[in-house]
């Protein structure tokens, strides 16, 4: 006769990267297990690409059953998995406790960049930003964040394909998940993990000023985005709700530290809101505020998100507002569109799921 065997629901069991050290050690010793099993099993998640404790066949079977029984190799599941025309990848990822991530793999031989999320939802409410829109749900854990690039890295063809980069340029306001950031980038930068350096990892904000001082402070080699949007307050308050507390004298100045903390350049970021912040006025605001720093100024001209009223800038006005720069002696780029066929922009998918979701339920009433 067939019993049927209790299996554990999957939110039972615990992403093993996320339980510390100390804990898996304990965990192991009561199984006379030694703690060098934490590096061999972190190993085989990080560079060998296992998706199963099965897959570790230097560890024990029994070992490998326990692992199993308590514990998932990845505790964040692929709901949706999109390839754009230019092989751009769109995962999008459920929690354990049911809620919804984005991360992106853009490929441009010869990189492989990731970009990842650090939070659920948002709570900087950007007018533009499809993230922010409900406002945040809560922090990833540092495992969450991890995993992300985990899951992009084994997109990438084996055995010798790996990310390049990574992009902190998801869903989320890293600064304000700060720590966990931090703790994941460190595993993922590890030789035996997936050997990203800091110097290939750039993380963006809104401009949170003790934040990016904290980050300086780690005197980490990280490439620094700030999110500028606006030369002047009276604007940027209208665009990114955050500057009413912070203002933007506040914010360069904290960007000028992590320069002299790191020696690393800034870049600002600057998406072109057609008719709101893209006139040749702004442009040379933008170029006196940054100009003499050692800066570069990427500029995003805005993609669309349903049911907002913004405009991407007419090709001309792009133009003039990168001549201003450029003749000011600023450096600048306007940012590539990639994966625009998967709604790769930031929270641009998983608002379009929701607004399905919703859909399919007033179908339903
Ligand atoms: N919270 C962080 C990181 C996430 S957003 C930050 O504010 O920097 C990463 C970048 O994408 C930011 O510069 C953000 O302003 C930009 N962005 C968000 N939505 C966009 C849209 N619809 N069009 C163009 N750029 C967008």
């Amino acid at each position: 006769m067939l019993t049927e065997l209790p299996l554990l629901e999957p939110e039972k069991r615990r992403g093993i990267l996320d339980v510390p050290d100390e804990e898996l050690a304990a965990w192991l010793a009561q199984r006379n297990e030694k703690p060098l099993r934490i590096r061999q099993i972190r190993r085989w998640i990080l560079h060998s690409r296992a998706t199963s404790f099965e897959q570790m066949s230097d560890l024990p079977k029994h070992l490998r059953e326990s692992l199993a029984e308590s514990f998932v190799v990845f505790s964040l599941t692929p709901s949706r998995h999109l390839i754009s025309k230019d092989q751009t990848h769109k995962l999008l990822l459920e929690t354990q406790d049911k809620r919804t991530i984005e991360c992106v793999l853009i490929q441009e031989e010869p990189r492989r960049t990731a970009c990842i999320s650090t939070q659920v939802g948002c709570g900087m409410g950007c007018v533009f930003c499809a993230s922010g829109l409900n406002g945040v749900e809560r922090n990833l854990t540092a495992a969450e964040i991890l995993e992300q690039l985990v899951q992009l890295r084994n997109l990438t063809p084996p055995p010798e394909g790996r990310l390049t980069n990574v992009v902190v340029m998801g869903m989320g306001e890293p600064m304000a998940n700060l720590e966990n950031l931090l703790a994941a980038l460190e595993m993922a930068g590890r030789p035996d993990g997936l050997n990203l350096g800091a110097r290939h990892i750039t993380i963006s904000t809104v401009g949170l000023p003790a934040k990016m001082r904290k980050l300086a402070d780690t005197g980490k080699q990280y490439h620094l985005a700030v999110s500028l949007h606006a030369p002047n307050d009276e604007l940027r308050s209208k665009i990114v709700p955050t500057n009413d507390k912070t203002g933007i004298p506040e914010i360069m100045a904290a960007a000028e530290y992590f320069f002299e903390k790191t020696g690393r350049l800034v870049t600002y970021e600057y998406v072109l809101l057609g008719q709101l912040n893209d006139s040749p006025k702004e442009a040379r605001e933008l170029a006196s505020l940054v100009q003499g720093r050692v800066a570069h100024v990427n500029l995003i001209p805005f993609n669309d998100v349903e049911g907002l009223p913004w405009k991407r800038p007419t090709q001309q006005a792009q133009t003039e507002f990168i001549n201003i720069l450029r003749q000011s002696g600023v450096s600048v780029k306007v940012r590539k569109r990639k994966g625009s066929d998967i709604d790769a922009a930031c929270g641009q998918l998983r608002r379009k799921v929701e607004l399905e979701k919703a859909a399919a339920g007033t179908h339903r009433n």
